[in-house]
């Protein structure tokens, strides 16, 4: 069994671009800020390799390439891809070692291994292979995009605009609105002292948590 695809085909040291590697489950895998990213067997994990380090609009690139190749769900900011009740279906990793971009993706296909995720089963069945060739297909047209096309699609697909955020950055943290997507993707969020850029951070979309917190009974139930 594979630690994870990243470290794969970071050990391929001369993987040609577009490279993928490719793996059932994975030991330890993993998100971001060294995150575990759950692997069981049954879901997808994958590794791509590209050549365009410096492109700020990657994670948008591959976000819109998970989301229409999932064909459910919407994004949140930068590229996770969440259930349509805010339960996370998929995430993007993205490391640069040098011109060596690693573009990680894990889906979760059939197992929903933590209790805030989702499984694409549960809304459609799809097979790995067909999901894995309609990211790649649909990833090589999000490269060779303009960025404003990029930047409008992600807003079509996004469940982060329009909603309250808690942002944490470094030792910071503040609520707020998230408003607009800048030039780089950076989220500008509304708050009482004005509009702030986010580059990097953690987000998290209070109107979904508390929708799943305290989830709402619909009239006429008991
Ligand atoms: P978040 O989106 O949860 O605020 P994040 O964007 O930093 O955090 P990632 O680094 O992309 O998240 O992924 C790691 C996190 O995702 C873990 O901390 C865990 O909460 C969640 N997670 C781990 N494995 C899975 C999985 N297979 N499916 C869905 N979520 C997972």
């Amino acid at each position: 069994m594979v630690t994870s695809t990243q470290d794969l085909l970071r050990a391929w040291r001369d993987a040609p671009s577009g490279a993928v590697v490719l793996a059932e489950a994975q030991l330890r895998g993993r998100g971001r800020l060294g995150r575990v990213w759950e692997s069981p067997p049954g879901n997808l994990y994958f590794s791509v390799l590209l050549k365009n380090a410096g492109d700020p609009l990657l994670p948008f690139r591959a976000g819109l390439a998970l989301a229409e190749a999932a064909q459910v769900g919407k994004l949140k900011w930068p590229n996770d891809l969440l259930a349509p009740d805010g339960r996370k279906l998929g995430g993007i990793l993205v490391e640069v070692e040098k011109e060596r971009v690693f573009l990680g993706v894990g889906l979760n296909v059939s197992v929903a291994p933590i209790p805030e995720s989702a499984a694409l089963q549960e809304f459609r069945r799809a097979s790995r292979a067909q999901l894995l060739a309609d990211f790649l297909w649909s990833l090589e047209s999000w490269l060779e995009k303009e960025n404003e096309a990029v930047l409008c699609a992600w807003l079509t697909k996004s469940m982060t605009i329009g909603q309250k955020v808690r942002v944490q950055t470094g030792k910071e943290a503040f609520v707020g609105v998230a408003s607009a997507l800048g030039p780089q993707g950076e989220l500008l969020v509304r708050t009482k002292e004005g509009t702030r850029a986010v580059f990097a951070g953690d987000v998290r979309l209070l109107r979904v948590l508390e929708d799943i917190e305290n989830p709402k009974i619909s009239e006429g139930q008991a």
